[in-house]
């Protein structure tokens, strides 16, 4: 049984529980994040709590803890579950809610006590031969809100896409808000055109992904050359190659797309290239070497 944090208290997974009357329960009045640990060690921990600040100041939440805090929290919770799975990476789940409030209200109660909650699960590993063998994913209109920068715990509109993409057969959507391409479901969308690495520029439309930032800093280091661009649906049909981007994904390339071979069906040269990369940048950090 794995050990939790909840509210100040490290806990069997079993024996953490919250109220009916939270407003994450009722509501989904909440943010979270994800972050992977390998080898022990935090994939960008910085950006990650920063993304976290971000959330939180969108939905008018105080954070309810420093830093410092989390960073002991999840480092307590990492090394107490030892065996969280065969592997050594884990990724930690957090979540903030508005608390308990005595009535359910849609307006904010006037004293809130954050609900926090920490677990950690096991990260299998990520196989290059896998990965390589790509996956389907079919277009769909982004029915979600406009606000989907932030983290929000409020999940029905990705799952009920994820879940349609699966219902075709799909590992994954690719969101089209007013013939824009946003993200995936979980997930942001990377394209290759014309030789160049190309994903769609931050904002409300889309969660600013730590891997996608990621994989555009190692672009931009090892001559890969990219852009931070709208493209449409009609061009995304056009692109020799087309990948998610998440933390417990990597980089993963699609290989079909709307029952369509993406260029030959196979995944590219391009993200062969990007996936070594990566790769190499996580040997660094299970090292120490980086953050
Ligand atoms: N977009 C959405 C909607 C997501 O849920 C996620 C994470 N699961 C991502 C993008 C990728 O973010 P990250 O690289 O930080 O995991």
């Amino acid at each position: 049984m794995s050990v939790v944090y909840l509210n100040g208290e490290y806990l069997p997974l079993d024996q953490a529980k919250i109220s009916v009357m939270d407003r994450g329960f009722l509501f989904a009045d909440g943010v979270y994040e994800v972050i992977p640990a390998y080898g022990g060690l935090l994939l960008r921990m910085q950006e990650h709590m920063q993304r976290l600040q971000n959330s939180l100041d969108a939905i008018r939440l105080q954070n309810p803890l420093s830093n410092q805090q989390w960073q002991e929290i999840i480092e307590k919770l990492l090394s107490d579950n030892p065996n969280a799975g065969p592997g050594e990476d884990k990724y930690v789940y957090l979540q903030v809610t508005r608390g308990v409030a005595a009535k359910r209200n849609h307006g904010f109660p006037e004293e809130i006590k954050q609900t926090v909650f920490v677990m950690v699960n096991e990260l299998p590993p990520v196989d290059k031969d896998e990965l390589r063998a790509g996956v389907a994913a079919i277009t769909l209109d982004d029915i979600r809100w406009k606000a989907c920068n932030v983290k929000s715990i409020s999940l029905l509109g990705n799952i009920l896409l994820r879940q349609q993409a699966h219902d075709n057969n799909s590992a994954e959507a690719i969101l089209i808000n007013e013939g824009l391409v946003t993200e995936g479901a979980a997930s942001n969308v990377f394209a290759v055109f014309d030789g160049v690495m190309v994903t769609p520029p931050t904002g409300s439309r889309l969660l600013p992904g730590i891997t996608r930032d990621l994989v555009i800093e190692l672009a931009a280091g090892n001559n890969i050359p990219y852009e931070e661009r709208d493209f449409t649906e009609q061009e995304l049909l056009t692109a020799s190659e087309i990948w998610f981007t998440s933390s417990t994904k990597e980089i993963l390339p699609v290989v079909e797309l709307n029952g369509k071979p993406v260029a030959n069906g196979q995944s590219g040269p391009i993200w062969e290239k990007m996936i070594d990369i990566y790769q190499a940048y996580k040997v660094k950090l299970r090292s120490g070497e980086t953050s």
